[in-house]
């Protein structure tokens, strides 16, 4: 029997049969091998009547006594009987099942299972299936398989029609080479499919399902690398000179972790292949990936080319500006600054600096994505928090110059795994580890009536030299909704603490140049409590602010509060996050008690994505359907980056290999998802 052969190949499956499985999507033998149990019984170890509770699926192993003929009431047909062992004895009821009574034989012993119900005392057992012992004992350290249905299709006939697919099906093929299996502890084909359907213990269950699984993501790596190939990179601008990049490692103030150590390493390795670089900077809020960026920019400009860097908002492009600057004016590298907000004339002057190669490095919004704005000689594109950008716009930036080669900086803690789905055509650095010294932020989640509480603990911060941010959801009363705004709650703050505590506000309607002189304002401590809107969600960088208290925040999606969190908790001192609740369920409080319990972006944002969808986390509203029969991108992540990892040792002659066998089975309707999917 061959893998793509009809279902109906299968002894015992005619035409009616036929349409039942295909209803379940099952049409070949090979999608019968993948359609998966939903779940398992398991056949415990029989238990003393006198344990039985109600609620429970019991199983007795009991004489029965008193076996009454079936009884019609309301055209139901009752069979009653009583059960009994050394230590009780119990009713037992089965309805519309007259057979019972010749399976029952009063005096004999018999395994029964079934739904405890009634009250203590008057308990009984409803509808149980009856086992004589021997047959029972052959089951119980097994589970049995419980399939999707659909109705004329029994899960007898199920479990039949796999039983005869696994033995006739013969060989099935092995599409992971036998050393990979070998190293990652894989099984054979056969036998995982065999134990996913008829597992003989919970362990080989486990066994068959992770080979099952690594196969699913093994196979969808080897088609995205194999989609890849074909576009091989272009020529990339050989960048090797690393001298100023030493020079301002050394005048850090700090060493860089191993992660970020690994992620320079191989954006050196990038800019020194002669291919262009596109590579994926992940890292956590506060994990220092700017430092990552300025020194790619380095390489760039040591050379005497340009190098410039996008980010999303006019405030985090100031502030980055600024620091840059600093840093690059002691190596005589000119730095600009281009944004929307610039007036017609400054913007003119800037965009000649750049296309004059004036400008060595270029800090904007995305004004730099304008047709107006050529470059030199630009030849990296860096992208700060990529996800706060559409796809297109990444996309577009790269075409500044085709050549150029692309660094992009998330900090949507997505795992890995979906990042290397999302991204397949990047490579991925990931910084993982927070630079050491950092405190792990203290959190709470409260309500209003914590408010005074919480504003002293502020004043008492700022009495130590720190300072606050405090979050607001409006802007100001007009914006209708109901919920605190910057505007009233910047005023009343300001008035409890009183004049030796500055208060300042920021939101997206001041001017930038407003918006500047307060993130100045605040970056100096000149100002100490800062009552903001989202705007500094993103990338803004105040290493002495201590608190973050965020009010309404049922209103924000849990991978938001956990990027506003991030704006404290960035220097030595230890830090707080507040979220306040205005009018919370029970199920936002849930929600925000994640972010109390959790500091981990990456489960944040996992369980962000099984509440609310990954439209949000990426920006875009719709990501497609990921589809994996068995795999599960949280769950079963550590397999799929091992089964990335093994693809990553392939040829790409062998990768070629690989995907002509599945093609010549079935393999591919588990892929079919991707052409709709990946767009490399
Ligand atoms: P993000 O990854 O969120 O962009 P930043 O690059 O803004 O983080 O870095 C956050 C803070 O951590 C900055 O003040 C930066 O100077 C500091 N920092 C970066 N790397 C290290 C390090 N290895 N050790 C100590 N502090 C660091
Ligand atoms: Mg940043």
């Amino acid at each position: 029997m061959r893998l793509d052969d009809s279902v109906d190949a299968i002894k015992g499956i005619g035409a009616k049969t036929r349409e039942y499985f295909e209803k379940l999507g099952v049409t070949s033998v090979g999608s019968l091998l993948s359609f998966y149990p939903r779940r398992y019984d398991s056949f415990e170890e029989p238990q003393d009547i006198r344990s039985l509770k109600a609620g429970d699926t019991g199983v007795i192993c009991s004489s029965v006594t008193n076996v009454i003929e079936p009884k019609i009431r309301s055209k139901i047909k009752i069979i009653t009987c009583k059960a009994s062992d050394p230590t009780g004895e119990i009713d037992m009821i089965w309805f519309n099942q007259p057979y019972v009574k010749y399976e029952l034989k009063p005096g004999y012993h018999y395994i029964f299972r079934g739904k405890v119900t009634g009250t203590p005392g008057k308990l009984s057992m409803e509808q149980a299936k009856i086992f004589k012992r021997e047959d029972y004992y052959k089951l119980q350290n097994s589970l049995q398989p419980v399939y999707s249905l659909t109705k004329g299709l029994t899960n007898n006939a199920v479990t039949k029609a796999m039983k005869q697919a696994l033995t006739l099906s013969g060989e099935l093929p092995e599409y992971i080479p036998a050393g990979i299996r070998k190293q990652f502890g894989l099984i054979k084909k056969n036998h995982a499919l065999t134990e996913m359907h008829f597992p003989k213990s919970t362990d080989t269950l486990k066994e068959a399902r992770k080979s099952l699984v690594f196969e699913e993501f093994f196979l969808f790596g080897c088609f995205l690398k194999a989609m890849s190939q074909g576009k091989s990179r272009d020529d990339g601008t050989v960048l090797n000179n690393t001298e100023l990049c030493d020079k301002l490692i050394k005048s850090l103030p700090y060493s860089l972790t191993e992660d970020q150590e690994n992620a320079f390493n191989e954006i050196k390795k990038d800019l020194s292949s002669g291919q262009v670089m596109a590579r994926l900077i992940q890292g956590d809020v506060g994990s220092g990936k700017t430092v990552i960026a300025e020194l790619a920019m380095l390489m760039a400009a040591a050379d005497h080319h340009q190098a410039a860097i996008m980010v999303p908002t006019e405030v985090l492009a100031a502030q980055h500006y600024k620091s840059m600057k600093e840093t690059f004016d002691s190596f005589g590298i000119n730095t600009v600054l281009l944004t929307g907000s610039l007036s017609a004339s400054e913007k003119k002057k800037i965009r000649e600096d750049i296309k004059e190669h004036r400008a060595d490095i270029i800090v904007g919004t995305h004004t730099l994505l304008q047709d107006k704005t050529e470059f030199a000689d630009l030849v990296l594109c860096v992208t700060d928090e990529q996800h706060r950008f559409g796809v297109n716009q990444r996309k577009n930036f790269g075409q500044k110059n085709e050549k150029a080669h692309i660094l992009v900086m998330s900090a949507t803690p997505i795992p890995r795994t979906l990042a290397l789905i999302m991204y397949g055509d990047m490579d991925i650095s990931l910084i993982k580890q927070l630079p050491g010294g950092r405190k792990k932020i203290k959190n709470c989640v409260v309500g209003p009536e914590y408010r005074p509480t919480a504003y002293k603990f502020i004043r008492d911060e700022i009495e130590k030299g720190r300072q606050a941010y405090v979050i607001c959801p409006m802007i100001s009363s007009d914006d209708g909704e109901m919920g605190e705004n910057v505007e009233d709650y910047s005023e009343a703050l300001s008035e409890t603490m009183g004049n030796s505590i500055t208060v300042e506000k920021l939101h997206g309607k001041m001017s930038p140049e407003e918006k500047n002189e307060v993130m100045k304002r605040f970056s100096e401590n000149i100002a100490n409590i800062l009552v903001s809107t989202t705007v500094v969600e993103v990338g803004v960088n105040v290493p002495n602010a201590t608190v973050m208290m965020i009010e309404n925040a049922e209103r924000f999606g849990l991978a938001q509060l956990h990027q506003l969190r991030g704006r404290v908790g960035r220097g030595d001192y230890q830090s707080y996050c507040i979220f306040m609740y205005g009018k919370a369920s029970e199920e936002s409080k849930e929600r925000l008690n994640i972010l109390r319990d959790s500091n981990d972006g990456f489960e944040i944002a996992a369980k962000d994505l099984e509440l609310r969808g990954p439209g949000d986390l990426f920006g875009i509203r719709q990501c497609g359907d990921m589809y994996f029969k068995l795999g599960d991108i949280y769950n079963d992540a550590n397999t799929l980056k091992d089964a990335y990892e093994a693809v990553s040792t392939l040829s790409d002659e062998e990768i070629l290999n690989i995907i002509s066998k599945m093609f010549e089975s079935s393999a591919k309707e588990v892929f079919k998802f991707l052409e709709n999917y990946v767009t490399i």
